[in-house]
């Protein structure tokens, strides 16, 4: 007889993980399936830092305790052991293809502060992942890895899930399976989304390259055949090692082109690369949806990316994974007592407080189109007016907003001097469907 879960969890990244883990510790049998074979695996690009931490994010302050190796979620009360390696991030720059450089917090004066200074972490990924499967398998989650999901749906009372080819059956289903969720597409979730666009990524671990500065972030967007393409630069936990992802949302650009571009060929970047070495390398390719505005429907719950705008990132992942196995231990516990099942609709109202009415999508989509606005030219000249640092942030749903409160404040010297860019720069403002339809979306 096919054993009856309490839930079922599909995908072990952050989310799934995390979720699996606070369903399990109120004492639900749980089931996590996850297509890896091997789950503490790094199987894609990922910057590998951890937002935020000079600000709140998804309604949580996040903090990394060094000495007791744990990331902690203070307002949501609940921390996961990591006791890897890590690096601190104090500011985030963003280049102008010319090389003028706004800068998102002053790195040398944070990093007098030291841990109080700095704006994010760079964690190893695999590292957390080893950690966080350990726990969940010491407490009793069934783990299937090599588990592919093909389909979920709703029998009476019971969810079944097909996988592996296998069913497996529980009363609630966690759908963590990411940016390109196939149960939020099954059950119909994606139907009252817009769809924007896809965006490819294709990262290298990189020894021995000569940035800059070490302990910040950078973003460098810049154009190839006049296509919008960018780099973004996380340093990584060993100090001669960085991550450079190179991305496009043109479906039709050769990745390998943009990489040979930014590495061979820029004037300023190139320098960078002389003589370096590629270590590691991943790729991706994510959906481009707004988020899932009510994320449940027939006993499935969507957690973490899988009901995001692209990212929600690994902080909100976690803590959208943590709230989700709660929510799910709630309504079980609730009914096995008795109790009207009212824990889902806890979750639904965080997501809607937390993350829907909190954040624009558009803002967060907007990293990614406003050079499909503004020309390199008008990239060199905006970015030359902003010569201080500006206010630490990285949060990616607040930093093109803080750039553009300084190109605002700087209005009289661009209607003085370059007229021709304030139109272009009212377009920022435009829905994103109307900013998007020059990019393909095949
Ligand atoms: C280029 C790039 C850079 C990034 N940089 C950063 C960064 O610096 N900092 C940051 O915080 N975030 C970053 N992110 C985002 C971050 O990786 C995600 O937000 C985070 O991993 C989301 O966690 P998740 O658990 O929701 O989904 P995922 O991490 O995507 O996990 C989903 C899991 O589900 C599994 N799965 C999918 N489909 C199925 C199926 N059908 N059956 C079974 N299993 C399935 C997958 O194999 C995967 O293990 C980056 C992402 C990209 C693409």
């Amino acid at each position: 007889m096919t054993k009856r879960y309490d839930l079922i969890v599909v995908g072990a990244g952050p989310a799934g993980l995390t979720a699996a883990k606070a369903a399990r510790e109120c004492g639900l049998e749980v089931a996590l399936l996850e297509r890896k074979t091997d789950i503490t695996n790094l199987h894609r690009c990922c910057g590998q830092s951890l937002v935020s931490m000079n600000e709140y994010y998804f309604g949580d302050i996040f903090h990394f305790n060094n000495e007791g190796k744990r990331m902690c979620f203070p307002v949501n009360r609940f921390s996961l052991k990591y006791d890897g390696p890590s690096s601190n991030i104090y500011s985030w720059h963003f280049y102008s293809p010319d090389g003028h450089i706004v800068k998102l917090g002053d790195a040398k004066e944070l990093k007098k502060l030291g841990d109080n200074g700095r704006i994010a972490i760079i964690h190893d990924k695999e590292v957390f992942f080893r950690c966080l499967l350990k726990e969940v398998e010491k407490i009793g989650v069934e783990v299937f890895s090599g588990t592919n999901v093909t389909d979920v749906t709703k029998t009476g009372e019971n969810v079944i899930v097909e996988g592996g080819g296998k069913n497996f059956e529980a009363t609630y289903v966690i759908a963590a399976d990411g940016t390109n969720s196939l149960i939020a597409e099954k059950m119909g979730f994606n139907k009252a989304r817009d769809f924007f666009c896809k965006i490819s990524s294709k990262s290298y671990y990189i020894r021995n390259a000569k940035i800059p500065e070490l302990e910040v972030a950078l973003s460098c967007p810049d154009y190839v055949k006049e296509i919008p393409v960018f780099m973004v630069v996380f340093p990584w936990i060993n100090e001669d090692e960085i991550n450079a992802i190179f991305l496009t949302l043109d479906p039709y650009l050769n990745l390998d082109e943009v990489t040979d571009y930014f590495m061979n060929k820029h004037p300023i970047y190139s320098e960078w690369f002389k003589g370096s070495e590629e270590t590691r390398m991943f790729t991706s390719v994510e959906s481009i949806y707004s988020p899932i505005i009510e994320p449940y429907q027939d006993n499935v719950l969507i957690a973490g990316d899988a009901g995001g705008t692209q990212e929600v990132e690994n902080t909100g992942a976690m803590i959208s994974g943590w709230r989700a196995g709660n929510a799910v231990a709630t309504s079980v516990i609730e009914s096995k007592v008795g109790l009207k099942a009212e824990g889902i609709s806890h979750y639904l109202k965080w997501w809607k407080e937390t993350y829907i009415d909190k954040y624009s999508h558009e803002d967060y989509v907007k990293n990614f189109t406003f050079s499909y606005i503004l020309s390199g030219d008008d990239l060199n000249y905006l970015f030359s007016l902003i010569k201080e640092p500006l206010a630490p942030c990285f949060n990616p749903y607040e930093a093109l907003n803080l750039i553009s409160q300084a190109i605002q404040q700087a209005a009289p010297t661009i209607q003085q001097e370059r007229p021709d860019i304030i139109p272009r720069l009212a377009k920022m403002a435009a829905p994103l469907k109307e900013i998007i339809t020059s990019i393909p979306k095949s």
